[in-house]
């Protein structure tokens, strides 16, 4: 397969990109399962922007660079906000139906960290309805073929040094073959990587693929140690990964202990639950490690059923499939994975430090969020950067032609069995993110750290035997994955000693 464009992952960062590239050339879109398998199509609160007359892009400057806790990147951070309203009008254009109230304006909501009202929002299904759009106007695209079940297993280089760039991937197709797909310029767009933790609110394909792919060709990676937890996921055992929004809270739902103490005056007295998540998370983390609870409570039931039943549609329904009607009780809640900061290190245009690799989307890292993310400023991350990627690939379009031609191996798997005993690869996937939970979690120390990196390392060796001795399967490849991206959690948070951001180390 030759493409101009090989763009991996079907979320807002791929499809946004796809999009727009195809103005400028052919474009294959590969996603490793349904094209709406996607931490966008779970998106609930929606994309931040200035959009009201009373807010201001200092204003949100301010608040991004707050939430950062000083790492963010300032200009990065003034480019995104400064072209946020632009990206949102085009997402209305494309045909995402935001809410709007009777005056024909955007309603705006509020979220934790945000100082003004600026979340534009379809309901809790905000990301459900811009998934919609771009993958409606990507299948009436010529210029877009988009693969489902085709999973990118490794990034192809070529030439050295100066001249050495990506020219493709190996992408291992539905029917279990691996083909080399040659492109001129690859665009990674694989999202997060909660699937490496316990417990996390993100969907299965949240692996951090492209982390690991990036960093198995060299890319420089930046930002690893700050993951983001999300203070409050649905604590149910039937209930895999539901979030219960931040707008929750921004609603003015309330978060009680099980004795029905507001345990956050505790810890956050001044802003309670309208704190950045990593402090409600931290504090919720805590509360339960003192007290030995399952779990905590959110509650919202004062504000009644039928404005629950409207503003939170999809969190009603789950939580009423559950048995528990928000309008009448608390909402028993944990912290659980949720967001990562870091990844493949980029610059303003998205592009990574190998020459014709590009990144965006959850699995770059810009520096706009630094040592943690303001809510809501992700799905503007990603269509910010799709937009300033494709810029610069139509300024830049004469660079890339004819680069790809040098020869290519076909992959190096030869292997035509199948592992006869999955339990090696699911058992594996069940220590990893048992030991990052445990050792690398919402608290970390330097001795749990050392411990974790000793655990993973001797599992890695393991499977890497595996993926060099049996046929690769998905499964194998996303456990090789969330080892690597596990290893470049742990090492960048054993060299940052000092606790910032997202990253909370006790003996510093
Ligand atoms: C429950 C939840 C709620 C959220 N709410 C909000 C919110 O309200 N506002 C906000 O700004 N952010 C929110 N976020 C974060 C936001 O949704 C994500 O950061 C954003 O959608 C990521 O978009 P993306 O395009 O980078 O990745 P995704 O949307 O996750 O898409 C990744 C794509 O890459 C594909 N892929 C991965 N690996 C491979 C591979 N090896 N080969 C081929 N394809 C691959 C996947 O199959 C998928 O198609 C939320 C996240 C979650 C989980």
């Amino acid at each position: 397969m030759k493409t101009d464009f090989l763009v991996i992952g079907s979320g807002i960062a791929g499809l946004s990109f796809a999009l727009k590239v195809a103005s400028l050339g052919k474009v294959v879109v590969v996603t490793k399962k349904k094209k709406v398998d996607t931490a966008t199509n779970l998106a609930q609160g929606g994309i931040a922007a200035v959009l009201a007359g009373d807010d201001s892009f200092e204003k949100h400057v301010a608040d991004t660079l707050e939430a950062g806790a000083g790492l963010c990147d300032e200009e990065i951070v003034r480019f995104v906000v400064t072209n946020g309203p632009e990206r949102v009008a085009e997402l209305i254009a494309l045909g995402v139906n935001f809410v709007k109230e009777k005056d024909g304006h955007l309603s705006l909501a509020k979220e934790g960290g945000h100082s003004m009202r600026r979340i534009a929002h379809a309901y809790d299904l905000t990301g459900k309805e811009i998934e919609r759009a771009l993958v409606a106007s990507v299948t009436q695209n010529d210029n877009i073929t988009l693969l489902e079940n085709h999973m990118a297993v490794d990034l192809i280089t070529s030439g050295v040094g100066e001249a050495r760039r990506c020219v493709g991937a190996y992408v291992l197709d539905d029917q279990g073959d691996v083909s080399i797909y040659r492109s001129k310029t690859t665009t990674l767009c694989t999202g997060g990587a909660g699937k490496v933790y316990l417990y996390s609110s993100n969907p299965d394909i949240a692996t951090g693929d492209g982390v690991a792919l990036a960093h198995r060709i060299g890319a420089e990676t930046s930002g690893m140690e700050f993951v983001q937890f999300h203070p409050t996921c649905l604590y149910h055992h039937q209930a895999k990964n539901f979030l219960i929004s931040e707008a929750v809270r921004g609603e003015g739902a309330l978060l009680f202990d099980g004795e029905g103490r507001r345990f956050l005056e505790d810890y956050e007295p001044e802003k309670m639950e309208l704190a950045t998540r990593d402090k409600v998370a931290r504090a919720i983390d805590s509360e339960m490690k003192k007290t030995g609870a399952d779990c905590v409570y959110l509650d919202i039931r004062h504000k009644g059923r039928e404005f629950l039943e409207k503003r939170f549609p999809t969190i009603f329904g789950k939580c009423l499939s559950l048995g528990i009607d928000i309008s009448k009780e608390p909402i028993p809640v944990v912290p659980a994975a949720h967001y990562l900061c870091g990844g493949v290190k980029t610059d303003i245009h998205g592009r990574t430090t190998i020459e014709g690799l590009f990144c965006l989307g959850e699995s770059a890292c810009t520096g706009l969020h630094g040592g943690n993310r303001l809510a809501s400023n992700s799905l503007l991350e990603a269509v910010v950067f799709a937009h300033s990627a494709y810029e610069y690939c139509k300024e830049n379009r004469a660079d890339f032609s004819e680069k790809s031609e040098d020869s290519i191996v076909e992959y190096h798997g030869v292997n035509n069995q199948y592992i006869d005993e999955e339990i090696l690869i699911n058992h594996n996937w069940d220590i990893i993110r048992r030991i990052m939970w445990n050792y690398v979690g919402i608290v970390r120390n330097q001795s749990r750290l050392a411990l974790a990196k000793q655990r993973i390392i001797e599992i890695k060796d393991e499977v890497e035997s595996m993926v060099a001795d049996y046929k690769i399967s998905p499964n194998m490849l996303e456990l090789r994955n969330i080892l690597d991206v596990a290893l470049l959690v742990i090492e960048a948070s054993q060299k940052r000693k000092k606790s910032q951001g997202l990253h909370f180390i006790l003996d510093d």
